[in-house]
């Protein structure tokens, strides 16, 4: 267990102020993986040469007096994004060895600001799943618990950032890929807005969904990322033209006035009862930080997960059809045209992958297209009016971000429907395209991390990032290494 070092926020303030070099930095960071990753597996691959290159050149920077947000910043980051010069292969068989063409823009933005790349994280494979057991290079285990999984589809870069690896790691979320991972690992994890983040670079599964996010040990540091990481990018046409705001000046703002409504559809029968009994817990917390508190009924919040499961298939089925053998990875067979496209996605997608593109296309295949991807489409509209509606009383809705603690690894991976209902909490925020931020809100009676999820209005960044640190600040969260110390 390494002890969790500064926060990315803390060391970014260092290395400008030229008290550590980014190459010191790095060469800790990369002491830390060599000494916690064989335990963990958070890592597909370890950039040390490249990294310490790139620390090097930070560091002329800054002796040149440039003013960097994330000067040598330690970051990993999720295999589905590309960096240029290494491989992205989204842990599929099927992109084994492919090199994107340059960095994708979330790279270029923190490259742009002094992060230093230390590696591709593992996930779910093309980010399915939510226990990082989809991938086909073998799962990372939960840092807290090296039986149980760390979530996923972003359970490489939760497990690197939780395990005091790297301060910051970079995850994609599409129906709670960062906020999942992250509340089975006991750190912060934050999806922006739909929009908000350029997602060229970052390999599709569902287009309407995807977002890149930061992963993170404190609120500050996610608010420091996502304001490298936002705005317009005129390679991603889906990138909103909002202006920004300012996420980090937010963050102090307190929540006094607040109106903060918990989700009545997460206070259900037969919610886990430490998760229940937590999530009383953090409305006490949010009263004595001064928020007026109140529920809030979400109606069609039930329905996002057959919603999601039918959208995001159907995209997916979509979106994965370039990978035939033809552009990208090992080819198997070259007989006929068929049996190229047959064999090479036979061999080169694992069964989940299989399983959404079979959803999908059946969900959007001339005969159904109505009953099922038409259905679900109006469907997620509604649910979009019910937010709406949501919003007009309350300014951040509240609820727990996942039912239970970190499963066991094994224990679901034949159970693809318990699978999807880890995302229960998670999903409505996707289809709306709403922010939402997980936060580590105490320990379960078994010793392992909870967490409450906040969710705002789309483009409500700051005053999410307002009652996420105020939370922060109230709530007691042990932190890992002190309950190492203690065991
Ligand atoms: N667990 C969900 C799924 O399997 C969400 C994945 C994600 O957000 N990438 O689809």
């Amino acid at each position: 267990m390494t002890e969790r070092g500064p926060g990315a926020v803390a060391i970014a303030a260092e290395v400008t102020r030229r008290r550590r070099s980014a190459v010191e930095v790095t060469e800790e960071a990369l002491g830390r993986v060599a000494a916690a990753d064989p335990a963990i597996h958070a890592f597909l691959e370890v950039a040390g040469e490249a990294a310490r290159e790139e620390a090097r050149a930070v560091d002329a920077r800054v002796a040149s007096g440039e003013k960097l947000a994330l000067a040598g910043v330690p970051v990993a980051v999720k295999d589905n994004m590309w960096i240029a010069g290494r491989t992205s292969t989204c842990a599929s068989r099927i992109l084994e060895g492919y090199r994107p063409p340059a960095d994708g823009t979330a790279i270029s933005r923190l490259r742009r600001e002094g992060a230093v790349f230390i590696g591709r994280t593992n996930m779910d494979e093309f980010a399915m799943g939510s226990s990082t057991e989809n991938s086909a290079f073998g799962p990372t285990r939960n840092p807290w618990d090296t039986t149980r999984i760390p979530g996923g589809s972003s359970g490489g870069s939760a497990a690197a950032v939780s395990a005091g690896m790297v301060p910051a790691a970079l995850g994609s979320d599409t129906g709670g890929s960062i906020r999942q991972p992250a509340a089975c690992c006991g750190i912060v994890g934050f999806k922006p807005t739909y929009g908000r983040v350029s997602r060229y670079g970052l390999v599709a599964f569902a287009s309407s969904l995807d977002q890149i996010g930061p992963l993170a040990g404190n609120v500050s540091d996610a608010a420091r990322l996502y304001r490298v990481l936002s705005g317009e990018d005129p390679c991603d046409s889906t990138t909103s033209s909002e202006p920004v705001g300012d996420p980090e000046s937010a963050l102090e703002r307190g929540v006094k006035g607040m109106r903060v409504g918990f989700l009545s559809e997460a206070q259900v029968e037969g919610l886990d009862s430490d998760v229940a009994g937590n999530l009383e817990a953090s409305r006490r917390i949010f009263e004595k930080a001064g928020a007026s508190v109140a529920d809030v009924s979400v109606p069609r919040a039930p329905a996002a997960i057959a919603i999601y499961y039918v959208v995001a298939s159907a995209e997916a089925s979509s979106n994965l059809a370039r990978f035939d053998g033809v552009r990208y990875g090992p080819r198997r067979s070259d007989s006929s045209l068929l049996s190229l496209y047959v064999e090479s996605r036979t061999a080169g997608f694992g069964p989940e992958v299989k399983r959404r593109i079979l959803l999908g296309t059946f969900a959007l295949s001339a005969g159904y297209y109505d009953a099922y991807y038409g259905r679900a489409m109006r469907a997620r509209q509604l649910l979009l009016e019910d937010f709406e509606r949501a919003f007009a009383g309350v300014d951040v809705i509240v609820c727990p971000t996942i039912p239970t603690p970190a499963f066991r690894i094994g224990e679901k991976v034949d159970d693809p429907l318990t699978m999807y209902l880890s995302d229960i909490f998670t999903v409505p925020a996707s289809l709306a395209g709403l922010p939402a931020i997980s936060i580590p809100s105490g320990l379960s009676r078994g010793g392992l991390p909870l967490a409450v999820q906040i969710m705002a209005r789309r483009f409500g960044e700051d005053a999410l990032f307002a009652a996420a640190r105020a939370f922060e600040r109230e709530v007691d969260f042990p932190g890992l290494e002190a309950v190492k110390r203690k065991m």
